[in-house]
């Protein structure tokens, strides 16, 4: 009689166990599928698809943040279960000069040689995002005074300044608005920590996101720089029907144009 409760009561375990793991299973496979494209990783994180194959969950950069900022992705979170990431409107991270997080990343998901400037590491170099002001809530912009981002940015006057303009409504008062460079923003979201706004009114987003990309097919031609960065690209052409012909063969044949 015992053996037979027994055997009921591993019976009925089993398949609760089995039911639980496939729940944990099918709720790690939805949030992978539908996961927030705005997540923010942490400093030195590969690109997104190569951060995900590499990092193993391990939490040790986790464990290593003295602020608490990273943390694991948990199960219905809408985000790669268990990857580190941060929300800075919680806690931001502080740019610690020794970078604790990533030096002990046992894979290379975080990659120190990102952050390094001869061989030492460079939390300056870091890019987790990119901060972006929203005009229309950020009260500078209506001409209150208000600096607080300005203030808590690392940064501050490179990566973030402000630019004074004269305010034509009043006629006497002037606006200080915040711009981001995103050059030299890291993304530490400081300023979003900061923002006194009930929703903040400047965000950290994912550089991916956040910024477009010109390509190859233009070109400062007053800034050296931009010239470097064409030469370094890899040749890349658009074929077309039409561009396969010479111009002249092809203005010539205008059934190709209608
Ligand atoms: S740099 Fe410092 S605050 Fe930022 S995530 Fe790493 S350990 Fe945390
Ligand atoms: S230490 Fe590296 S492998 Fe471990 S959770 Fe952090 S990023 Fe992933
Ligand atoms: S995220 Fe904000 S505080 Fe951090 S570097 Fe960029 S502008 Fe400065």
């Amino acid at each position: 009689m015992i053996s037979g409760r027994r055997e009921f009561i591993l019976g009925t375990t089993r398949t609760t166990g089995l039911l639980v793991l496939s729940g944990l299973i099918w709720s790690a496979y939805v949030d992978e599928i539908t996961a927030n494209k705005l997540i923010l990783r942490p400093p030195a994180a590969l690109k997104e698809e190569d951060f995900l194959s590499t990092c193993i969950k391990c939490g040790m950069c986790v464990e290593a943040c003295p602020f608490n900022t990273l943390v694991l992705a948990k199960p219905g979170s809408n985000k790669p279960l268990g990857t580190p990431y941060f929300e800075p409107r919680q806690i931001p991270c502080y740019m610690c000069p020794d970078i604790p997080c990533v030096p002990v990343c046992p894979t290379g998901a975080l990659d120190a040689t990102s952050v390094s400037t001869n061989k030492k590491l460079d939390i300056n170099k870091s890019k987790m995002g990119v901060a972006i002001v929203d005009d229309k809530n950020c009260i500078a912009f209506w001409g209150i005074q208000c600096d607080a981002c300005y203030r808590a940015c690392p940064l501050m006057d490179e990566a973030i300044y402000l630019k004074y303009e004269k305010n034509e409504r009043t006629g006497k008062h002037a606006f200080l608005k915040p711009i981001v460079n995103s050059d030299i923003c890291t993304g530490c979201g400081l300023c979003e920590h900061a923002c006194v706004t009930k929703e903040a009114a400047i965000i950290v987003l994912p550089r991916k996101v956040a910024l477009g990309e010109v390509g190859n097919h233009y070109i400062k031609g007053w800034d050296k720089k931009d010239e470097i960065r064409i030469k370094k690209s890899k040749n890349q052409t658009t074929k077309t029907k039409i561009s396969e012909k010479s111009a002249l063969d092809s203005l010539n044949e205008t059934k190709d144009l209608y």
